[in-house]
């Protein structure tokens, strides 16, 4: 009988993003010199045998509509040489070897209403998740905080104004993809979880869920003469973890799921060590559709990070430079005993893996 033939496996990875490449990328590629910011939203970057390919960013949402990505595509094969990369925080980029070309390309991005910026001394376009739409723990609806706090930001985004580069990002849930950024705005729940107990035994893996719970507050219980969970709520510190492999466990809260704000965080580079952000105002309401007390405080970080900073310092060394006393008068934002950390379980475990050495 004849060998059965094989299935080719079905590839759903990320493909090779060489085929993609604009060809003066793809033949440079490890060869860069060296790269100018022309205005802001424009770089050039030169090759070592002098190629040159200039790139313009524009801001995009993150989810995109058919009709949007038509409109964005028919841009780069008029204007640039048809091809784009979108970047993590949710940007088009274009790019051309053409100089004559980047000036129209931007005049019709403006055109069409997209904002060109998010280079240099800018903020960033937010980086952030989308929860609401795709997953099973979201508080709050991280794309519609951005898209508030970026129509209030406009200017900073469009111009190099700020003293170094601001990246800002926000999380749907407590617990996940929250951001580590220059500011984050993170969702902060504030009262432990309420237990649903008619669903538990039909609906949760309660082995599962107690062993999810990081500060062991979570443990098996009859109830009603029903398998059920019960929540050491002094224990508890309303991280949120338990409800997505249990439902009933539901912490979601319009009045007691908040906004916290976080700065300072930043990745290490060739002149730092990485810095872990600091709470600098909680208990913000998570308050659709356009989150202003949120943005207020946002805006009034960035005016007095603005106003204070030397050149080209980044958020954290700006506050490290002038002190936490001092941030905490700028901004006006109130120094609560929530901002002191003196939570003892985190000895047992902060820093204490093989993963962390600092
Ligand atoms: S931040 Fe939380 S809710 Fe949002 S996508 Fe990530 S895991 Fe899901
Ligand atoms: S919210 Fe977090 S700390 Fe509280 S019970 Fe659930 S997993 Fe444990």
């Amino acid at each position: 009988m004849a060998a059965p033939e094989m299935r080719e496996p079905i590839e759903s990875g990320c493909p090779d993003g060489f085929q993609y490449m604009h060809p003066v990328m793809r033949r440079n590629f490890g060869l860069w010199d060296y790269h100018e910011d022309v205005i802001p939203g424009v770089m050039v970057h030169i090759a070592k045998n002098g190629d040159k390919v200039w790139t313009v960013k524009a801001g995009t949402q993150r989810i995109l509509d058919v009709f949007t990505l038509r409109n964005l595509m028919d841009i780069a094969d008029e204007y640039a040489d048809g091809y784009v990369r979108f970047t993590i925080r949710s940007n088009i980029e274009f790019y051309t070897d053409t100089e004559a070309k980047m000036q129209p390309l931007v005049d019709a991005l403006k055109e069409k209403g997209y904002a060109v910026g998010g280079t240099r001394n800018s903020v960033a376009s937010i980086s952030h998740t989308q929860g609401w739409l795709h997953c099973d723990i979201p508080g709050t609806d991280a794309s519609g905080v951005v898209k508030s706090m970026m129509d209030e930001l406009y200017d900073e985004f469009t111009n190099w104004n700020m003293p170094n580069r601001v990246h800002i990002t926000t999380s749907c849930c407590q617990i996940n993809c929250g951001g580590q950024g220059d500011i984050a705005i993170n969702v902060q729940h504030t009262k432990p979880p309420k237990i649903d107990h008619s669903l538990v035994g039909n609906v949760c893996e309660r082995p599962s869920v107690v062993a999810r719970c990081p500060v062991a507050a979570i443990r098996p219980a009859m109830v009603d003469g029903k398998p059920s969970l019960e929540v050491d709520e002094k224990k508890c510190i309303c991280c949120g973890a338990c409800y997505p492999p249990c439902p009933p466990m539901q912490i979601n809260d319009h009045e007691f799921t908040q906004l916290a704000v976080w700065i300072g965080g930043n990745h290490s580079n060739a002149r730092g060590k990485p810095t872990f952000q600091r709470l600098v105002a909680a208990g913000i309401p998570n308050n659709p559709p356009r989150w202003p007390e949120a943005t207020a405080i946002v805006k009034k970080i960035l005016d007095c990070y603005k106003e204070g900073a030397r050149d080209w310092e980044r958020i954290n060394e700006w506050v490290e430079r002038i002190g936490w006393p001092r941030f905490f008068e700028v901004t006006g934002l109130p120094f609560t005993k929530y901002h002191i950390d003196n939570w003892r379980g985190a000895r047992a475990n902060l820093n204490s893996s093989t993963h962390i050495r600092f």
